[in-house]
């Protein structure tokens, strides 16, 4: 990026961040400012980042991945989804019910609904130790109407969606929606753009737990195997703010180091 464009993109987006992140102070605590990603959450001791045994991200190994016929999953993409994307000092973010998933496994089904999707650049996942540029996470919380069974402690359920760099590729069409708007700014995006290979794509699927503190162990991680590409211009507007912005975390990126799988099975769904 050039320094004019950088400039002008500082000018317009560092007031909009202040003005977001004073009002949203007291939401949650993970949009405090106690924690940083300058040691790429090697140093975070809170919750259980420090002393959990199934956490995440981690480095999927294709080959180790069962592939399961039994374990669906089907996702249901907010088409007109209007928000206003966050700059958290985190990640971007938008909130909101952007996507249900119904999960089934092992006979039983589960419904989910998204509250948020954010970003995060380069990604956190890796596949085969191979790592992306971009990572899109929706994050699900179980439906509100669903009865809970005894068995189930994992209440939420994250979808990974990879992108990678390609000169050829053309623009992507869910990312196109976000160049033309900065932090604070509503517009509509239509997240099924994000599904080219339709509603029951194949996923790796494992227990973990939230990338961010508390990082609770609550998670069912579906990461899709498809990875999407996007052209280099497309990469700029989170790579700007994250992945090559040496002012932040060093210029790392928003992203936690993957984490050891210390026992866990990844299993292939929609395997069919
Ligand atoms: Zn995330």
């Amino acid at each position: 990026m050039n320094v004019k464009i950088a400039l002008i993109l500082a000018a317009v987006l560092l007031p909009c961040t202040f003005a977001i992140r004073i009002a949203r102070v007291s939401k949650s605590a993970m949009l405090s400012d106690d924690w940083d990603y300058d040691e790429q959450g090697e140093d975070w001791s809170s919750g259980s980042c420090a002393t959990g045994v199934q956490q995440s991200p981690i480095n999927i190994i294709s080959s180790n991945a069962r592939c399961s016929n039994s374990d669906l999953l089907q996702v249901t993409l907010n088409t007109s989804f209007a928000s206003e994307i966050i700059n958290n000092g985190h990640s971007y973010e938008c909130e909101g019910e952007a996507s249900k998933i119904l999960w089934t496994s092992s006979g039983s089904s589960i419904p989910f609904e998204a509250a948020q999707y954010h970003f995060h650049a380069p990604s956190e996942h890796t596949i085969d130790g191979r790592r992306y540029d971009l990572e899109v996470h929706i994050v699900h919380s179980v439906s509100s109407d669903y009865q809970y069974v005894d068995t189930l402690t994992r209440s939420l359920a994250v979808i990974g969606i990879l992108f990678e760099v390609d000169e050829r590729a053309p623009a992507h069409p869910f990312l196109l929606a976000f160049e033309s708007h900065t932090p604070g700014e509503e517009f509509e995006v239509n997240l099924q753009q994000l599904l080219p290979i339709g509603d029951r794509p194949q996923f790796y699927s494992y227990p973990g737990s939230l990338t961010t503190p508390p990082c609770n162990e609550t998670v069912n991680w579906f990461l899709l195997a498809n990875v999407q590409k996007m052209p280099p211009t497309q990469l700029d507007y989170f790579a700007f703010t994250w992945s090559e912005n040496s002012t932040f975390a060093g210029g790392n990126g928003n992203n936690r180091e993957v984490q050891p799988l210390n026992g866990r099975t990844t299993i292939r769904g929609n395997c069919f």
